[in-house]
């Protein structure tokens, strides 16, 4: 369980977690709480799903859990919304309400002989109740190292730290790491980094020690294909360089979103409301208003990073936020 290794890592990513997100304190997971929220019902994942497939045209997707976790309410979790009335969004989406119910599902690809993975989870030193990504990739009927690529939406630690181990050694040293120039620039330019909080800092570093040096690396810019039916869609304000990407086979198409929306119990219905992960808040706002009413108008199928199993489905327009339409 948390030796004195693992717990170390854990104290570390954590809280270079809170501080990237900007929360006040840490985040604050204890092993006692944290052993419990794998047991518990939080109402994420009723049918208790390690992985989901589906066709997009010739694509296989399948759907991964990494985890699940339950944070515990902090004043500043929303900027703009009260405990309690996330508490009343909670309980109208049929999850818990004691804290913020939190999935990490991450979309794969099968495209013809490739096995692609859109970001990598909390990786196993990550947050309690998550960093099952491989052990659920097993059981969906691949590997590790079946993968051929990888692309990242964007670098919060529970989106990259699958990537390394504790001593940031590669996990997919043969697989092409695939991200956006607009991310990678940000972090790894000093006079930007320098600004965010202290906290942080132990982020910046680590990508600088392995995603800025990483020779499988491939940095990309602009809308063109980084894959055969893979399209990248700038989706900037979560973070400054935050890319989903739009899957296409034949007629079909499908988008992973990843965080361009958060926990969709409270940030689907209530698009408004400012998640405190989301860097530059208005941006975010504008980037999800209107990619959600793109994908509605185009009937395009999406996956959110944070929506609990199966973690896609289809958005529509549901009073004054969104509703999703869960594919199981
Ligand atoms: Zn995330």
């Amino acid at each position: 369980m948390f030796n004195n290794v693992s717990r170390r890592s854990f104290v570390v990513s954590a809280a270079a977690a809170g501080a990237a997100f900007g929360l006040n304190g840490r985040v604050e997971f204890l092993p006692s709480a944290l052993a419990q929220d794998a047991a518990r019902e939080t109402g994420l994942n009723p049918r208790k799903l390690q992985f989901y497939k589906f066709k997009v045209g010739d694509i296989e997707v399948t759907q991964i859990l990494d985890g699940e976790v339950i944070r515990p309410h902090a004043e500043n979790f929303v900027r703009n919304a009260t405990i309690e009335e996330r508490q009343k969004a909670l309980a109208a989406g049929g999850v818990i309400t004691d804290g913020v119910p939190t999935g990490f599902t991450v979309t794969t690809a099968k495209i013809g002989d490739r096995r692609v993975i859109f970001d990598a989870g909390n990786g196993a030193a990550g947050l309690p109740a998550s960093g099952r990504l491989t052990a659920n990739m097993k059981a969906a009927g691949f590997e590790q190292k079946d993968v051929t690529h990888v692309v990242l939406t964007h670098f919060h630690p529970d989106h990259i730290f699958g990537l390394m181990d504790k001593d940031n050694q590669p996990l997919y040293p043969n697989a092409e790491i695939i991200l956006p120039a607009a991310e990678i620039n940000f972090w790894t330019d000093e006079g930007r980094t320098s600004k965010l909080p202290a906290g942080v800092q132990g982020l910046v570093q680590r990508i600088n020690a392995t995603l800025a040096k990483w020779s499988n690396v491939r940095r990309f810019e602009g809308g063109t294909e980084v894959l055969p039916g893979v399209k990248p869609v700038a989706t900037y304000g979560h973070t400054p360089g935050h890319t989903s990407f739009l899957l296409n086979s034949g007629a079909s198409q499908f988008m992973v979103l990843a965080d361009v929306t958060n926990v969709k119990e409270l940030f689907l219905r209530n698009p408004g409301w400012h998640v405190v992960f989301d860097m530059d808040p208005n941006a975010a706002e504008a980037t999800r208003r209107a990619i959600f009413d793109r994908v509605i108008a185009d009937k395009i199928a999406v996956s959110g990073y944070h929506w609990g199993m199966p973690g896609c489905g289809t958005i529509s327009k549901d009073g004054a936020g969104y509703a999703l339409a869960p594919m199981a």
